[in-house]
């Protein structure tokens, strides 16, 4: 057994009291159709879910989606869903169906759908498959009409307005390394990139897999070339069975600042370290405190009030304290060297 224990990131979750429906952030929420995925990554706390049903144990069953759908739209401080699971894209009809379900909410900005589709079964995209994607990112030319009307007109200036335009969807595929990236895998890539469908990758770091700048490079150079964002590098979460993958955090900031001095801005993307409270940019949004072992004390960027504007009665968890200018503190696990 390692010695960290979590079995899922999320523990200062505010609650939604929807099953499958999860809230950390004032303006965005999670919602996931399935438990299910293609793969089971060792490297990932949903390798722990049951993977059997459509509405298992974390995914919205059927039931609870009039219910989830009803609570994005009573908040408007909602902006963006993230379809997740499980692998959504497991059930594409499925996603479809929640898509156009809250391209009605007109406080939406965006919708996301994280997926391995692309490394996992790419085969399964086709021109067919992307047709009902694309077509709800394409405005028909009556939207960009109202659009159009919509748009305040009471000075010379006409001031843009979002309310009548649908959430676009954007796609995040999971790639770690080049060798996930197949000859099918950049078709598949390439085929949404090249219709109207914007996909932003997200990487763990992953020791012995690609805790090498020159990897990682190579890796983000060559989405850059298939039209994917570069987006996010992930510091490998302190989970069960997962201590054997993880680089300190040390090391995760001496291969940023090799990418930073390497790549261009377009292909470098951000190193985020997943806290509980929050995903946090080290020596951006946030800072080290100190570090007593393993254990480091990062100050975030969220603040109690945050927390508060949402659950109202949202009580500091006890692996937090409180900064003086009102951000939280929190204890991260980092991995053994
Ligand atoms: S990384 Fe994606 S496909 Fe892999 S177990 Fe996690 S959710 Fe499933």
């Amino acid at each position: 057994m390692d010695p960290i224990g979590l079995d899922r990131t999320l523990p200062g979750l505010m609650p939604t009291q929807i099953p499958g429906l999860e809230r950390l952030y004032m303006d965005r929420v999670i919602l996931m159709p399935t438990s299910q995925c293609f793969a089971y990554c060792r490297f990932c706390f949903r390798k722990n879910y049951s993977h059997k049903a459509t509405d298992g144990d974390y995914g919205t069953p059927q039931q609870h989606f009039a219910k989830a759908i009803k609570y994005i739209a009573n908040d408007p401080r909602i902006k963006e869903v993230l379809i997740t699971g499980g692998d959504p894209l497991m059930f594409p009809e499925k996603v479809l169906e929640i898509i156009d379900k809250l391209r009605t909410i007109p406080h939406l900005i965006g919708i996301r759908i994280g997926s391995r589709i692309f490394t996992s079964d790419p085969d399964l995209i086709d021109e067919k498959w992307i047709q009902p994607f694309k077509e709800r990112n394409q405005l028909s030319n009556d939207q960009m009409i109202q659009f159009s009307e919509s748009c305040r007109s009471d000075s010379k200036i006409r001031k843009f307005e979002n309310s009548s335009i649908p959430a676009p969807v954007s796609i995040s595929p999971h790639i770690n390394h080049t060798d996930e990236i197949t000859v099918q895998a950049a078709k598949s890539l390439l085929l949404c990139t090249q219709n109207n469908i914007p996909l932003y990758n997200q990487t763990v770091l992953m020791k012995g897999i690609n805790n090498n700048p020159e990897v990682l490079l190579d890796l983000f150079r060559k989405l850059r070339q298939l039209g994917v964002e570069p987006y996010r590098v992930y510091h490998a979460d302190p989970l069960q069975g997962t201590e054997h993958f993880r680089t300190t955090l040390d090391e995760f900031m001496t291969i940023k600042r090799y990418l930073r001095a390497h790549g261009s801005g377009r292909i470098v993307p951000s190193f985020i370290v997943d806290t509980r409270v929050g995903k946090v940019e080290l020596g951006a949004d946030a800072d080290i405190l100190r570090r007593v072992n393993e254990t480091v004390t990062i100050k975030t960027p969220y603040t109690l009030d945050q927390f508060r504007a949402v659950i109202p009665d949202w009580e500091i968890p006890e692996y937090c304290s409180l900064a003086e200018d009102g951000r939280l503190i929190v204890e991260y696990e980092d991995a053994y060297s």
